[in-house]
């Protein structure tokens, strides 16, 4: 299996999910130029592109992914038997990229894009130290300048974090830092500041607004981002459709929900064209309860108001998050299209305690070998609930191991050792910030999308496999894939499938010479092999 050539991009077939992107000031909506002086062009037209399905890939960025593309899907039979379940549990494992977790996808692609516009140099902010070292790589790939402004809290407890993005030959700064202004102010209200994600955000963003050949990159929330990472879903629905499994569910964690949508976003566009479609359930901790304790409303994504106002799953932009150890899932907001989507009840989410996550991944690591980062950690504890509860039954899970956990080691020997506590926030936390930020905002009226809103075709299997798995209906199984009808002349149709199998194939007449294919259809091996040995033609719709 090669990996993907395209990304999916899930605004051209769902644009309800994209909603505009106001000005804080004028409540105008936003348009690609007024991302351009932070961002690439390119990347700031992917952020508000509603019209191509599936875009390219460009070669060099394929070249990076070659490293570690695809990833692999392995099930997990360890963990099956210590759950004594008859679920089938699978996991995609990012942790084998060069860095160790899915940010990689986007780093890549976000160095290319700032060099092919003649960017010298990238910044970037880092909480954890996971999106620094994926900007660090990708700039390293593209021989940039790479500036990070790390959060203080962060660079003085995880030195060896710092170190690895040093070694790609970046420059890290604490922050708050003495160098952009955001930042002397700061330190001047207390020069002891353990910094915030929020803060080192805007320092990140000053300091690119400063110079013409600086870009801003960031490593989650964004479109664009999420779009990156859609390589993790194409690639999933070819294995397993080589594999036979029709997945009845899929997991991943939510910080800033990219990995979530690069996951899902591919199932949930081709359930729209009439696949049986899996269930999506989001995980967050309830330390940072997004989805399930903020609001959907209309919010800033930083503390220093910098960014746009988007419509979100928030806790306020003035939330404080809790010192928990999964760093990568302390951000108080969630991805416009991400939040959209579980909005309109397309996917749900759940969220869970710190000691049962650990609990988890000591499972997990002791049946499966791998040590999960802390954030994948809360995907397996969903997998593991869920495997529980049903373990009568046949269910075919997937949950998305975002990476490993080998810079986590001190949080493990916390857990060890007895010494990890409750992580869940108060409900008057939450509604505190809630109210001081965005209490204050005037929150204008929803938007108008600039299309028509899709008919949301998807939606039924998924209300099917509700019924059958949850309202205890059992009806078994039995949608498919319908092939397109052969044409008759040799050419045939195949362009609604986004996962070309031996079994799609199965209704080609005798004496096809030619497929017509969508352009970032996958194709199976297997239906590749069949393909050449009949000495059929490929075309792929543009
Ligand atoms: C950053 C990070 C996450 C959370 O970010 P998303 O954008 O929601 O995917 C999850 N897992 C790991 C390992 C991370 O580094």
């Amino acid at each position: 299996m090669t990996a993907p050539r395209y990304w999916y991009n899930i605004a051209a077939d769902h644009p309800e999910l994209a909603e505009d992107y106001l000005d804080p000031a004028t409540g105008r909506a936003l348009k690609a130029e007024d991302l351009a002086d932070v961002f690439p062009p390119e990347l700031a037209e992917q952020e508000f592109d509603h019209d191509r399905t599936w875009i390219p890939i460009p070669e060099p960025v394929r070249e990076a992914y070659s490293r570690w593309r695809p990833s692999p899907l392995r099930r997990a039979r360890g963990l099956e038997r210590a759950l004594g379940t008859k679920c089938r549990l699978y996991y995609k494992y990012e942790g084998g990229s060069p860095i160790g977790s899915h940010k990689a996808n986007s780093g890549v692609a976000q160095a290319h894009y700032a060099k092919r516009a003649g960017a010298r140099r990238v910044v970037a902010e880092t909480g954890a130290g996971q999106w620094g070292t994926a900007i660090s790589m990708g700039s390293a790939f593209q021989e940039l300048d790479c500036e990070v402004f790390m959060v203080r809290n962060s660079f003085d407890s995880k030195p060896g974090r710092r170190l690895y993005m040093e070694t790609f030959g970046s420059t890290v700064h604490a922050s708050p830092s003495p160098l952009t202004s955001v930042g002397k102010e700061a330190l001047r209200a207390d020069p002891d500041s353990p910094g915030s994600l929020g803060l080192a955000i805007a320092e990140a963003v000053e300091s690119a607004k400063e110079d013409r050949r600086t870009f801003y990159s960031l490593g989650s929330a964004f479109n664009f981002v999420c779009m990156h990472q859609t390589v993790i879903g194409l690639e999933l629905a070819g294995q397993l459709a080589e594999a036979d499994v029709e997945p009845d569910l899929l997991i991943s964690c939510i910080g800033g929900g990219s990995s979530f949508a690069g996951l899902v976003f591919p199932f949930f566009g081709m359930g729209a064209k009439g696949r049986k479609q899996p269930k999506f359930l989001a995980v967050e901790s309830n330390a940072v309860p997004t989805v399930t304790a903020g609001e959907f409303a209309y919010d800033h994504g930083d503390s220093a108001k910098l960014t746009p106002l988007v419509r979100m799953y928030t806790l306020g932009h003035r939330f404080s998050p809790p010192g928990i150890h999964a760093g990568g899932l302390r951000y108080h907001g969630l991805s416009p299209q991400v939040s959209k989507f579980i909005h309109d009840g397309h996917g749900s989410a759940v969220a869970i305690p710190q000691i049962e996550v650990f609990e988890a991944a000591l499972k997990f690591t002791r049946s499966e070998g791998i040590i999960p980062a802390p954030e994948a950690a809360h995907s397996v504890a969903a997998a593991i609930r869920t495997a529980t509860e049903h373990r009568g039954e046949e269910l075919d899970i997937v949950f998305l191991l975002t990476g490993h956990g080998h810079f986590d080691m001190t949080a493990y020997g916390t857990y060890i050792g007895g010494g990890m506590e409750e992580s869940a926030t108060p409900t008057e936390t939450i509604s505190a910030s809630l109210r001081e930020s965005i209490g204050g905002i005037d929150r204008p009226e929803p938007q108008q999308v600039s299309k028509p809103v899709a008919s949301g075709k998807g939606s039924d299997s998924f209300q099917e496999w509700w019924r059958r798995h949850f309202d205890g209906a059992a009806t078994p199984a039995t949608a498919e894939a319908k092939p397109a009808p052969a044409a008759p002349k040799g050419a045939a149709d195949l362009s609604g499938h986004a996962v070309v199998t031996t079994r799609t194939l199965g209704d080609l007449a005798a004496d096809a010479t030619e497929v017509r294919l969508a352009a970032g259809a996958v194709v199976t091996p297997l239906a590749q092999d069949e393909l050449s040995r009949r000495s059929i033609r490929i075309v792929r719709n543009s």
